[in-house]
């Protein structure tokens, strides 16, 4: 990922910005850099996007709080599929589906959080983002995965409540309890978050010595998760409560898996439809017979007519890709290219040859075609 920009610059508002002004600077730039508005232009659709994520972040309470605290890192989780180290937890998985493709309504997508916070020191965890690859075949069937997350689980050693003994919990001298303090600076109040409680609004007298008071500790864990049959790059889909835990026994994040297909050495897909080429004997493609096909579930055969042409496509209904909301499935299109043979031994050039002069000038219909067409270009 290239180096991100912050997101109350990208914003254009100050770090204590209210929500009003959040929105409506949001709303003033997104009309500006929309691409409906600038076609074709690259950074202005790049400036478009920035814009969304900044404000998705910065709209919600509890994303804007976890990004004062963590910056980027607040929403970048284990990336890609890699690295083997042991593995914990073995969670269940509530899955939710979402079909939603990346790029577009990331305000509704995740609005609606609203802002609970502070009172008890209880925080939610921060959703996390995991990007996974999968084979097409995998897209095409469905698949379980299991993914290695680091991310912070409940501590076990103070059932999450960050103190062991009883009644260490104080409210925040610092903050009062707020989790933020402001400051002075020029003509601004700077708000930020309290360095005492780091944003809890309590401290802790009697913190629990494995989780420091966070009542969570950081882990390398294992979540299951199912992909549906017919997903595509761009397809999110979302494991609730999966993120991080909260702090001291606050509702946990959202894992949201990032899907990106592989591209395939065989068959390249649009949505639901997929594409290959297949290459066709010449006396095949003259004397029409069987041509042998890869379908995602093996193989399949199609009947060539006699004086079929180079690039003709057969389609072959509903063996291309399931529909993650549709019931029908896409197609399959193979598109013929007629091979020349390029060994001939000396009989068989013969037969060609003898061929060629039975068959003369005529019976090649796209050849007559052609030339009344370019006649003006050839002494005839
Ligand atoms: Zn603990
Ligand atoms: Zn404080």
């Amino acid at each position: 990922m290239s180096e991100k920009r912050d997101y109350y610059e990208v914003l254009g508002v100050s770090r204590d910005a209210s929500p009003e002004e959040i929105k409506k600077s949001y709303r003033k730039l997104a009309v500006k850099f929309h691409p409906d508005k600038n076609p074709g232009d690259h950074t202005a659709e790049e400036k478009f996007k920035e814009l969304g994520e900044a404000y998705e972040a910065l709209s919600d309470p509890d994303k804007r709080a976890a990004y004062d605290r963590y910056g980027h890192a607040a929403f970048s989780g284990g990336m890609g599929g890699g690295g083997g180290r042991g593995g914990f937890g073995g969670f269940h998985d509530p899955m939710d589906i979402f079909s939603q493709i990346f790029g577009g309504g990331f305000e509704d997508f995740f609005g609606g959080g609203g802002g609970r916070r502070k009172g008890s020191g209880k925080q939610r965890g921060s959703d996390l983002r995991y990007d996974l690859e999968i084979s097409l075949e995998e897209a095409a069937t469905g698949v379980e995965k299991e993914l290695e997350i680091e991310r912070y689980v409940p501590c076990d050693t103070c059932e999450a409540r960050g103190t062991k003994g009883s009644g260490g919990v104080k409210v925040c001298s610092t903050c009062g309890g707020r989790g933020v303090v402001a400051r002075q600076a020029g003509i601004f109040i700077q708000q930020s978050t309290c360095p005492e409680c780091r944003g809890a609004g309590e401290t802790i007298s009697d913190p629990c010595k494995s989780c420091h008071g966070e009542g969570r500790v950081q882990r390398e864990s294992r979540i299951k998760l199912r992909i549906p049959a017919g997903v595509d790059t761009g397809t999110r889909l979302r494991s609730a409560g999966n993120g991080d835990a909260g702090v001291r026994g606050g509702t946990a994040g959202d894992l949201y898996v990032f899907l990106h297909v592989r591209d395939h050495d065989v068959f390249e897909r649009d949505d639901a439809d997929l594409f290959c080429e297949v290459p066709l004997p010449f006396s095949t493609a003259a004397l029409g017979g069987e041509l042998k096909v890869p379908t995602l579930n093996g193989q399949a055969s199609i009947k060539i007519p006699a004086g079929t042409q180079g690039g003709t496509v057969f389609r072959l209904r509903e063996k291309g890709m399931p529909a993650l909301s549709a019931q029908r499935r896409g197609d399959l299109n193979v598109r013929v290219q007629v091979e020349v043979p390029t060994k001939l031994s000396h009989s068989q050039q013969e037969k060609l040859r003898e061929f060629a002069e039975s068959i003369g000038e005529h019976n090649s219909p796209m050849q007559e075609g052609f030339f009344q067409k370019a006649k003006r270009f050839f002494d005839i």
